[in-house]
This record gives C-alpha cells, structure tokens and sequence, in this order.
C-alpha cells in the first residue's frame, strides 16, 4: 500500500483510486484531434502506479510513445456522494502536482478500435505525485500558472483559468456517479504540450504555489 506525502503534516493517509480527467483544456483537446468534450471524460489509475518527485519513470518496452502530461491533482479529504457545489469545495483536502503518463500509441490504437485505454493509462510509474499542499494551508485561485519542462526546454506553459471544468464541477460530476473517499486523488487534465520522452529525458514541472515535480525517464 502507498501513502500520501503532505506538506507540513505528518498524518498517514493510504492512497486510494486515482479518478483522471481527460481533455479538461481546450487546446490540448485539439492538439490530439478531438473536440471540447460536453462532460468530463473519466478514467481511473490505481494507487499502484503511483511514484512521488525524485523517483524514475520507466519506459515500458511495449510503447515507442511515452508522453508526459502535467496537472493540478485533488486530495480528497473526507468521503463524499452526490456532492453539492459546497460539499464538493468542501471534500478537496489540498492540491498537488500530479504527471499522468501516457502510452500514446497504445492510447491511439485503442481507440481507433473503440477499446478502453486502460493500458495506455495504468503501467507502474505512470502517476508521479509532489508533495500535497493543505487547503488549510493555500487557497487554490485557479489561475495559477501550470508548466513542464524537458530537458530545460518549456514544453507545457498555461494557467489553470484555462481548464473547461472546474475543481468543483469535476467533483459534483464524479460523486454523482461513484463514492469518493478521503486518499482518493483526482487528476484534472492538462494543457497543450505534450510531447514524447526517451530513457534519460529529465522531466521538470510545476504548478504555481502549490509545488514542483523532478522525475527522469529510464529504461
Ligand atoms: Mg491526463
């Protein structure tokens, strides 16, 4: 079992599912030919996958398309079920910085034959975690800057203003649907930018006020 990594806090808080976003940004929906989506696409890691900052993201051998993909992630403080707008805000514990990585050929593949994509999605390593800032310690504004960098170069640069639905439309939306529990963590999509990674790439990202993320790519 992995436990969550807090900030000024030493409570022991098992990881639980992780519920992911996909195309939550408009340009990056484009950018892999698709359209604004009308709800929220849902799609689930588990715990397992997770790796925290400092810690190598392995290449499986079956992809020649690992892509990176940063995002603001939600810690989910206590159990919530068909949340209201105030339950919802309620529910988030604090934020962190989160990579959702991605095989994209294995992604595309299946797709184009109407499959899930849980293989492009779930691999060990495929979730990378900072550290989780309490909300009791930062009141996210949701216009904070999000941005990755590889290698040095600035791949991934935008604002969290630009996300289609908001922290608190994603929750109301998921626990509509299924329960979610305190550990759980929501990935909310990324922004324009993705791109391929190799062995040895170095993966800087960040959001602002709320962390950093280091990870290198190995084989
Ligand atoms: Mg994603």
């Amino acid at each position: 079992m992995k436990y969550l990594k807090f900030k000024n806090s030493n409570e022991s808080v098992p990881i639980g599912k992780l519920v992911c976003v996909g195309r939550n940004y408009l340009e990056h929906a484009k950018e892999l030919g698709n359209d604004a989506p009308e709800f929220p696409i849902i799609f689930l890691k588990p715990a397992s996958n997770v790796i925290f900052s400092g810690e190598n993201v392995i290449h499986p051998p079956y992809s020649n398309n690992l892509q990176h993909e940063v995002e603001l992630v939600l810690y989910i403080g206590r159990d919530i079920k068909n949340a209201n707008d105030e339950e919802a805000e309620n529910s988030i514990g604090g934020y962190a910085v989160g990579l959702d990585m991605t095989l994209r050929d294995l992604q595309f593949e299946l797709k184009k034959n109407g499959e899930p994509w849980t293989l492009a999605k779930c691999f060990d390593t495929a979730a990378v975690l900072s550290d989780i800032v309490l909300k009791s310690d930062y009141k996210l504004k949701c216009n904070e800057n999000i941005s990755l960098s590889v290698n040095g170069v600035v791949k991934q640069n935008s604002d969290l203003s630009k996300m289609i639905f908001s922290p608190v439309e994603i929750i109301k939306y998921i626990s509509a649907r299924m329960t979610l529990e305190k550990g759980d963590l929501i990935f909310t999509g990324t922004p324009e930018g993705v791109s391929k990674v190799i062995p040895g790439d170095k993966i800087e990202a960040s959001i602002e006020n709320i962390g950093k993320i280091f990870t290198q790519i190995s084989k």
